[in-house]
C-alpha cells in the first residue's frame, strides 16, 4: 500500500532551523558507491516475484517470501538475522469471482421479428479484499448511485436487495489514491444501512485492469459483499441504465476466510560499533497483493533493503549504532506487522534514531517526509545533502498514513518516508499488471544507495537526530501538521485520542 497525505497541507519546509548535531557526509559517500555497484538486486526480486509470486499473509506464498527474507539477509552479510511473528484477524482469499450481466432493449417490428430483446454479457470482476463472500444470487436489479454520495443515494430510492454501481475516478496522482481510500467506507456504511446486497466499484484504472483494493482498515472482514468491476463493463451498465434499459446481475463471490493467521516479520542487523542498543530501522514490506506478482509494491523496495545491507557491509563502513533491515508483513491488511512490532519494542523506542521506509515503486526519490518534525529538519538537511545527486532534496512536513513507519511516527520516533515521483506506480497499483518488467532496476539502486546512506548518516550521528516525542508533543505536530481530518478520513482519531494506537503518555 503507499497512500499520501497530501491534500491538507503541502507547503516545503524552508531551511530555519539549525542543526542540533553535524553531520559527517564523507562515510556516506563511500556507501553510496558501495551501493552503486553490481549486486544480487535484481536476482534477488526475480525469485520472491517470478518464483514465489503474489504474497498474502496465510499462504504457502508469503512463507516462502519469509524464507527467502531470511536466506537473502543472511547472503547480504547480515550480523544476525532473525523473525518476530504476530497475528492477523482473519485469513481471505478469493474463489472464483464471477458476474454476468443481463440487459432488456426493445426493437420495432420487421419481416425478421421484433420485441423485447435479452442481452447477456460477462463483467469482468474481483472481489474487494477483506469483504464478506456472497453466495450466488440471480437476476438481481443493479442500481447506479453516481458517486455514492448522501444525495446520490436519496435519489435513486429504494436500494434494499440490489447491487449498486459506484462509479470512480481514474486514478493518475497520489491525491487520487488518497482520494480512493478515503471515499469508499462511507459509501459502504451508506449501502449497509440501504440493505444493499453488494456494491460494485467502477475500477479506477482503464484497459480493463483489475487490482485488489481493501476498505478494511485492520484485518477485520468488511461490512457487505463487494467488487470491483473492469471500468469498461462498469461503463458499459452505467450507458444502459442511463438510457432506460434495465441491467440485472448473476454474482457469485465464494471468497474463503478463516480464522487468525500467524504471520512474520524478518529482521537482520548490522551491530553498531559505539552505541550498539540505539538503532536506525530501515523498513520495507515484503507481502502484496496476489493479482499481479508485487513488483513495485512493494518487492522491489524489499531487495532495496537486503541491498542497502549488503551495500553498507561491502563498504567497510562500521556503523556507531546498530542499524535494523525489517522486512515487515501484513502492510496491506492495515499495517499489521510493522504495528505489531512497534508495540512489541514499545520499551526499548526511546533508543530508536530513526526509521527509513520506502513504499512507492520505482519512481524517482524527491525527498523524505518527516511526519511533522520540525526539529530534525536541520540535520536531516546535511543527511540528505550527499543524495542530491540523485535529485533528493525536499524535506516535507507531513505526516502520512499508509505505510510501515506509522506506527513508529505514534510512539514519537523520528520517521523518514521516500517521497517518489509517480512514474509507472498508479497505473499498476495492487493489480494484475504489477509485475517484475515495470521496475527500473537504473532506478532502484539509486534508491538502495539513498536509503544505505541516511541509514548510516543517522547511525552515525553524534547524538540521535531527535528525541522520543511524547503524547502532548505528538497531538502537537498532528495539529500543526493540519492532520486531524486524515486521522478522522481513516478511523484512526479515536484510537489515537483514546490511548489505543501510539504512545500512551
Ligand atoms: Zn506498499
Amino acid at each position: 500500500m503507499r497512500v499520501l497525505k497530501t491534500l491538507f497541507f503541502s507547503l516545503l519546509l524552508s531551511c530555519t532551523c539549525a542543526a542540533a548535531t553535524p553531520a559527517d557526509t564523507s562515510v556516506e559517500t563511500q556507501v553510496i558507491q558501495s551501493a552503486l555497484q553490481p549486486s544480487a538486486l535484481e536476482e534477488n526480486l526475480r525469485r520472491l516475484t517470478d518464483e514465489i509470486g503474489g504474497r498474502v499473509p496465510g499462504t504457502p506464498a508469503m512463507q516462502h517470501a519469509v524464507q527467502w527474507g531470511v536466506q537473502a539477509l543472511t547472503a547480504a552479510g547480515a550480523d544476525g538475522v532473525h523473525t518476530e511473528g504476530f497475528t492477523i484477524p482473519y485469513s481471505w482469499s478469493e474463489g472464483a469471482t464471477e458476474m454476468t450481466a443481463s440487459t432488456a432493449h426493445q426493437v420495432s417490428a420487421t419481416k425478421v421479428g421484433g420485441g423485447t430483446v435479452l442481452s447477456v454479457f460477462r463483467v469482468r470482476v474481483v472481489s474487494v479484499a477483506w469483504a464478506p463472500a456472497l453466495a450466488p444470487v440471480k437476476h438481481v436489479p443493479v442500481v447506479d448511485v453516481g458517486e455514492g454520495t448522501t444525495a446520490d443515494f436519496k435519489k435513486a430510492g429504494e436500494l434494499a436487495g440490489k447491487i449498486l454501481l459506484v462509479h470512480t475516478a481514474v486514478l493518475k496522482t497520489w491525491d487520487d489514491l488518497f482520494a480512493e481510500y478515503a471515499k469508499a467506507p462511507p459509501v459502504v456504511d451508506l449501502a449497509v444501512k440501504a440493505k444493499a446486497t453488494a456494491v460494485a466499484f467502477l475500477a479506477s484504472r482503464e484497459h480493463d485492469i483489475l487490482y485488489r483494493h481493501t476498505n478494511s482498515g485492520e484485518g477485520e472482514i468488511d461490512k457487505l459483499p463487494m467488487v470491483l468491476v473492469a471500468r469498461e463493463d462498469g461503463e458499459r451498465m452505467a450507458r444502459l441504465l442511463a438510457a432506460g434499459d434495465p441491467v440485472w446481475a448473476d454474482l457469485s463471490i465464494p471468497n474463503q476466510i478463516g480464522g487468525p493467521i500467524k504471520a512474520s516479520n524478518v529482521i537482520a542487523e548490522i551491530k553498531g560499533s559505539e552505541k550498539p542498543e540505539e538503532f536506525v530501522i530501515l523498513g520495507a514490506h515484503l507481502d502484496s497483493w496476489e493479482l499481479g506478482t508485487g513488483a513495485l509494491d512493494n518487492g522491489c523496495n524489499a531487495a532495496l533493503v537486503v541491498d542497502a545491507l549488503r551495500a553498507i557491509k561491502a563498504s567497510g563502513v562500521k556503523p556507531r549504532r546498530s542499524i535494523r533491515f525489517v522486512l515487515f508483513s501484513g502492510e496491506e491488511q492495515g499495517l499489521i506487522g510493522s504495528h505489531a512490532y512497534a508495540v512489541a519494542h514499545r520499551f526499548e523506542l526511546d533508543k530508536a534514531a530513526g526509521v527509513v521506509v520506502y513504499d512507492a515503486g520505482t519512481g524517482k526519490t524527491t525527498g523524505f517526509a518527516i511526519g511533522g518534525r520540525k526539529d530534525v529538519e536541520g540535520t536531516a538537511r546535511e543527511l540528505i545533502a550527499p543524495l542530491a545527486q540523485f535529485g533528493v532534496k525536499d524535506l516535507k512536513p507531513d505526516i502520512e498514513w499508509g505505510t510501515d513507519h506509522f506506527d513508529f511516527l505514534l510512539e514519537g520516533v523520528p520517521t523518514f518516508v521516500a517521497e517518489q515521483e509517480e512514474a509507472n506506480y498508479l497505473e499498476n497499483y495492487h493489480a494484475v499488471s504489477d509485475t517484475y518488467d515495470k521496475v527500473d532496476f537504473a532506478q532502484l539502486k539509486k534508491h538502495v544507495a539513498e536509503a544505505a546512506a541516511l541509514s548510516v548518516g543517522l547511525a552515525n550521528l553524534p547524538e540521535k537526530i531527535g528525541p522520543r516525542l511524547t503524547h502532548a508533543q505528538i497531538s502537537q505536530t498532528i495539529v500543526e501538521t493540519h492532520a486531524e481530518d486524515m486521522f478522522k478520513a481513516f478511523g484512526l482519531w479515536d484510537d489515537w485520542v483514546g490511548g489505543k494506537r501510539g504512545r500512551e503518555k
